[in-house]
């Protein structure tokens, strides 16, 4: 026996990296580490090794009590299985009983944003909100609804993919397999896009930061050479986020939330994203000289919220036997 409070770990799995952290029981992250993924033409079988890796680091040899598994997917609504991913190879794969199984303790699952949510809700910018929409800008968009303090999960689990709401017909080609998706004209992927596109059309420290090869251009590349009043990637930045708030005017028409809580690793540029969509939301929204606007906020636990919410999941099913 031991005096020792149950390890409870949250694992985030995006379509470049997994995030592991070691939550508290009041949301605290004690202890992270860090994975790529894979990818998502690879077998899950090695996705999983990466999980397992991380789940090992953070662990440090302790036994783990519970695993929240936060997935950058579609979540059934039992959060059994991941149905679909386009950035990870699971499709309709039994995801959290193999887990389970593999690593011998409880185990968790739900999409990542809503895992995001769940930990805005419950320990940060949404916390007290009657009702709140929370979108992620990473790789993609994730989002979700929630109300009373509970994620909504949607018939199918799938409430809150508005990444993938048809924003322009016949646009951009989607990992969904779709045209025209809202993430691909607003997300760290198009930032980048949009960085490479301009590069050599003006002056930018972008072309020192990639070493002049533009397919080594990365999202933090783009947010360092704002952060340093670089012209383009300011650019990048405002279009972004002006499809960022196009997106949100049409999200709060819908659903007229309380607030609105912006999270995901693009999100670390604050202002400089949030500003221009601030802009569009009151210009795209309807009656906004007739209502009160929702707040934009940023997430307040950063690049963790996915994998703390994740944990806090898991720490409920513990709970609840
Ligand atoms: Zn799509």
């Amino acid at each position: 026996m031991t005096d020792e409070p149950p390890l409870v770990v949250g694992i985030d799995i995006g379509g470049t990296k997994v995030l592991a952290v070691e939550a508290g029981p009041d949301g605290q992250v004690l202890r992270t580490a860090h994975a790529g993924t894979p990818g998502r033409l690879v077998e899950p079988s090695l996705v999983e090794d990466a999980l397992t890796a991380a789940l090992q680091d953070v662990a440090g040899g302790r036994p783990v009590a519970a695993v929240g598994l936060a997935a950058a997917g579609f979540v059934d609504a039992s959060g059994e299985r991941v149905r679909f991913a386009p950035h990870l190879p699971w499709r309709d794969d039994p995801v959290r009983a193999r887990l389970a199984e593999r690593w011998g303790t409880t185990v968790a699952l739900d999409n990542d944003a809503n895992c995001v949510a769940r930990a805005e809700a419950s320990y940060g910018a949404a916390r007290g909100a009657g009702s709140a929409l929370v979108v992620t800008l990473g790789t993609g968009i994730g989002g979700a609804i929630v109300l009373d303090g509970v994620v909504l999960r949607g018939h199918n689990g799938m409430a809150g993919e508005f990444g993938h709401m048809q924003v322009v017909p016949d646009g951009q080609p989607c990992e969904c397999g779709r045209r025209g998706c809202w993430e691909q004209y607003c997300s760290g992927n198009e930032l980048v896009r949009i960085a490479r596109r301009e590069l050599g059309r003006m002056p930018t420290i972008l072309d020192e930061l990639c070493g002049g090869d533009p397919e080594r251009l990365t999202g933090p590349m783009v947010s360092q050479a704002a952060e340093q009043g670089d012209l383009l990637a300011r650019r990048a930045f405002g279009s972004v986020g002006d499809w960022l708030g196009v997106g949100l005017a049409n999200l709060v028409a819908a659903l007229d939330p309380e607030v609105v809580v912006v999270g995901g690793g693009v999100s670390a540029a604050g202002d400089r994203l949030l500003d221009p969509a601030r802009a569009a939301l009151t210009r795209s929204l309807v009656g906004s000289g007739h209502r009160a606007v929702p707040p934009l906020l940023r997430a307040h636990l950063g690049p963790e919220a996915g994998a703390v919410g994740a944990a806090d999941l898991a720490r409920a099913l513990l709970a609840s036997g």
